[in-house]
């Protein structure tokens, strides 16, 4: 498992102030086992879950795009050495000057979900390929990403319709089973909407090339809230999608390449933070009850920013043994959210931790750098350093 990570073990153990810590070797090797176990599918990885310059180019030298959210994320992507024909534009939200800007740069993918976006789309991109994104219910995922993205599959039809008549190419649909997707069914229902869109196009005249399977493969050393390994069922969900894009292809008047889009399911799990310990204190509640705080150098601000969704793997290297005690974790900053929450369970913690003592915070390394803030109570955004090909790379 990734938590035996040995490289990136000796890298949290080397390194004496807090950082962020990504293994470009292990985030390789991901993209190769996701290869395998997807023959045929192209991978885009979506930027926002770690807009790392090293990240990016690694995974386009070995042959990954990126699914990027809007100029500024396009640039950095070029400037990291990802070929132009490999960068889709995949937000559906864009305003009439993001799609010239993206336009110039030369990106001629874009998602769309709506015909107020198709007819921009066409104005400001002419002759530009457009992806549909259908709507799914986002259940079985920690985060569902539903009602902010995508139409039904009656708006997608009109959708692609509209485009040829604007002049744009129909070239897919795409869909996001929500982030951290944890089952087969998720993929399953996303792929019977898409056989049904499919076949109503076919019998409207469109024909598409691809098929964009968006984001949402898991990450897999998460704790949920009460501190058990999440586990996702990977065996069953890559079956499931070999199966689903086998539906797909039997649907007539298509021609399908198949896409991904992965965001944490590369990053998340070789990236991992050396923070430490603010303070373990003990103090009595309303309630009457004695309870312990462990509260760490850095919380939702500064690279934890999904800890009200899920634990993380906390290692204390300088108490392996000894006696612990059950606290709530939180940040250092002023702000109530900045912990988890009363749904968390407490977690073990040794008794004799110090203020200034090492802790390393696994899995951590998706979504952590994009949410970092500039510094909210003035607590400073982490660092990263790169291992695993690029070793002593610091920002
Ligand atoms: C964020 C995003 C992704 C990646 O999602 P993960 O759940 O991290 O895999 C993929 N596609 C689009 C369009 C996104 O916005």
């Amino acid at each position: 498992m990734m938590h035996e990570n040995v490289s990136m073990l000796a890298a949290l153990a080397a390194a004496g102030e807090d950082q962020i810590i990504f293994d470009l070797a292990g985030i390789e090797a991901r993209y190769e086992a996701l290869v395998r176990d997807l023959p045929g599918v192209s991978v885009r990885f979506a930027m926002k879950a770690c807009p790392v310059d090293e990240v990016i180019s690694r995974l386009a030298e070995k042959g990954a795009g990126v699914d990027a959210a809007g100029p500024n994320e396009i640039t950095q992507a070029i400037s990291s050495g990802v070929p132009l024909e490999r960068i889709h534009y995949g937000n559906t939200i864009k305003s009439d000057r993001d799609i010239i800007d993206a336009y110039r740069l030369g990106i001629r993918d874009f998602a769309t979900d709506s015909l107020e976006d198709v007819a921009a789309i066409a104005a400001c991109a002419p002759g530009a390929r457009v992806f549909c994104r259908l709507a799914t219910d986002g259940q079985g995922a920690l985060w569902g990403l539903t009602s902010k993205f995508g139409c039904s599959a009656a708006d997608a039809v009109l959708v692609l319709e509209k485009a040829r008549e604007a002049g744009l190419k129909p070239a897919g649909l795409s869909v996001h089973v929500g982030s951290q997707q944890m089952t087969s069914e998720g993929w399953q229902s996303a792929f019977e909407r898409l056989v049904d869109v499919l076949a109503v196009l076919h019998r409207g005249g469109i024909s598409l090339d691809y098929v964009n399977l968006g984001g949402g493969l898991p990450a897999l050393g998460y704790l949920d809230k009460r501190g058990e390994p999440l586990d996702p069922p990977m065996d069953k969900i890559f079956a499931i999608i070999r199966e689903g894009m086998q539906q797909c292809r039997e649907v007539p008047g298509h021609h399908l390449d198949f896409i991904v889009e992965p965001g944490r399911h590369l990053v998340a799990d070789h990236g991992a933070i050396r923070a430490h310990v603010s303070r373990l204190s003990r103090r009595q509640n309303l309630n009457g009850e004695r309870q312990y705080w462990l509260y760490l150098s850095c919380g939702k601000f500064n690279g934890l920013y999904e800890m009200d969704e899920l634990q993380y793997r906390l290692v204390f290297p300088s108490h392996r043994d000894g006696e612990h005690v059950l606290a709530r974790v939180a940040g250092p900053t002023c702000d109530s959210d900045d912990a988890y929450s009363r749904e968390h369970g407490l977690v073990q913690v040794p008794e004799a931790l110090a203020s200034g003592d090492p802790v390393w915070v696994l899995s951590s390394g998706a979504y952590a750098m994009s949410y970092m803030t500039q510094g909210f109570n003035g607590f400073s955004p982490l660092p990263y350093t790169c291992i695993g090909g690029m070793e002593g790379t610091r920002r």
